[in-house]
């Protein structure tokens, strides 16, 4: 059975306790490898080498650090087919979206910012006849990116391509629940010749490695994504150290469908933001509104198209719905589904565990789920499930989808469906909302800043923004 190991000072090592957790896959519901079970120690150790790194790689020239960024793209790129098989294994997902979405934007992800770094330039303002100042962007230092599991290396990826860009190093933990992809990538920077200590990656639980790397003194900043309630928690750490934070964290999104949509298109894609990744994505569209004179017909497509995706063994190309990431979240997306039918939800397709034949039958398979007949403001309808759950509402007019829409504490995306061009505006601008997308869904373009409002976090990534992050900026005031 393969034992991942940390990368720690440009080496594969153990972890220092010794032990080690047991890596699920959840198609199977088997053990499949071990993860080490690292602590403080091994935390330790990794910020000292990237406390030893950076002087050196806060120097390299923005074209040196592009060039190994870019080998590493390379490589990234010749390794595909082995690292979406991986990713799938280890997740759950379809290896069809593994190979077409996560992989090919963990490279996008590095390439954009090896040639982002080139790009940056500073500020100079002119205090007319008395001086010139400009403004230094400085990397910060050693920082911490720490990732969650439903989108393993492509989120992994989005925070320490900008950190690395920016001349930080870093000290980096995948979740636990999927760090295969991140071992992989360890063994790839070796390979490009990232040089020691630059990237380290410490593997382990959020409450030993994840909470070491928030409460270590030499890091100077936390860039994370998971679970709003993890994010209180480091933000109650870092926030009395003053370390910079960027949290992306969960969400609750709307979908909001007028009577004049292209409606094709919206099914569609209402299919994949409903399901995508088995509805494991923080921008699927959960809570969908629907105009009054199409909402029947909607319901009747929404409910056939469901049922038609396949669920099925993640690697095999014929399957849409894989498993989902592990017994403890199947069983909470199932509480969730209870829970709507005890609030007096219809479950309108969907709602069980599925047993699958074969190499699957130990696997956790849930159904794409419709649910209808639930008020806006119900536990159903507020809090994050996480699943291939939506819930389906009715509305009669903009005012009143608005208030529907804004009512939860979440505020990450939402999807707004109408051919009416004042009205697509007008509701972007009311949305309380990080992104919206109107007439799509997901459609990235990395320059964007990227992330969420009230509960769904603080900061942007994506584009110059998250290069800023990682730097400290400094005027520098000459007199004339
Ligand atoms: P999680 O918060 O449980 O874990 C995320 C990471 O934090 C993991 O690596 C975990 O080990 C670590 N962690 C846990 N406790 C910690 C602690 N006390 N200190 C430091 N680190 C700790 O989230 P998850 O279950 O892995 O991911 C699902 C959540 O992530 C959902 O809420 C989803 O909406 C959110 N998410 C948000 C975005 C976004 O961009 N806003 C993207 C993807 C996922």
């Amino acid at each position: 059975m393969l034992t991942i190991e940390n990368y720690i000072g440009g080496e594969m090592v153990l972890p220092a306790s010794g032990l080690y957790l047991d890596n699920i896959e959840p198609a199977t519901g088997e053990v499949y490898s071990q993860i080490p079970d690292s602590d403080d120690r091994d935390v330790n150790l990794a910020a000292d080498a990237a406390r030893a790194a950076f002087p050196k790689w806060s120097k390299t020239s923005p074209e040196a650090r592009f060039e190994i960024l870019i080998r590493l793209v390379s490589f990234i790129e010749r390794d595909l087919d082995e690292l979406a098989r991986a990713e799938s294994i280890d997740n759950g997902k379809p290896l069809t979206l593994a190979r077409a979405m996560d992989i090919p934007r963990a490279a996008s992800n590095f390439r954009f910012y090896a040639t982002a770094a080139m790009h940056t330039s500073n500020e100079s303002h002119e205090t007319v006849g008395q001086a010139i100042n400009y403004t230094l962007r400085q990397p910060l230092g050693v920082v911490g990116c720490i990732s969650p599991w439903n989108l393993p290396l492509y989120l992994f990826t989005w925070k320490i391509a900008p950190a690395i860009a920016a001349g930080c190093t870093v000290v980096a933990k995948p979740s636990e629940i999927t760090p295969m992809t991140a071992y992989m990538l360890s063994k790839l920077c070796i390979e490009a010749g990232l040089p020691a200590g630059v990237l380290n990656i410490v593997h382990g639980l959020g409450p030993k490695v994840g909470a070491a790397i928030v409460g270590h003194r030499d890091i100077k900043a936390i860039s994370f994504t998971g679970g709003t309630k993890t994010g209180e928690e480091i933000a109650r750490t870092a926030a009395p150290m003053f370390k910079k934070m960027s949290l992306e964290l969960g969400g609750k999104n709307p979908n909001i469908i007028f009577a004049d949509c292209n409606y094709d298109e919206m099914l569609e894609t209402t299919v994949r933001s409903s399901f995508a990744n088995q509805g494991q994505i923080c921008l699927c569209g959960s809570r969908i509104f629907v105009e009054r004179p199409i909402y029947e017909r909607f319901k009747n497509d929404l409910v056939s198209r469901a049922m038609e995706l396949n669920i099925g063994d993640p690697l095999e190309d014929s399957t849409n719905i894989g498993a989902v990431v592990s017994r403890s979240h199947m069983e909470k997306i199932q509480s969730y589904i209870d829970l709507a039918r005890t609030e007096g939800g219809k479950i309108l397709c969907g709602g069980h565990r599925v047993s699958l034949d074969g190499r699957c039958s130990g696997g956790f398979f849930m159904e794409p789920t419709v649910i209808e007949g639930l008020p806006h403001d119900c536990r159903t309808n507020q809090e994050e499930i996480f699943g291939p759950v939506v819930s389906i509402m009715p509305f009669d007019t903009e005012e009143e989808v608005l208030g529907f829409a804004n009512s939860v504490r979440y505020g990450l995306s939402a999807t707004v469906w109408t051919e009416n061009l004042s009205r697509a505006h007008r509701v972007s601008a009311l949305l309380d909302s990080g992104i919206v997308w109107v007439n799509c869904w997901l459609l990235r373009d990395l320059r964007t800043p990227f992330g969420g409002v009230k509960d769904s976090g603080i900061g942007r990534e994506g584009g110059f923004e998250a290069l800023k992050f990682f730097t400290e900026e400094k005027n520098v005031c000459v007199k004339i």
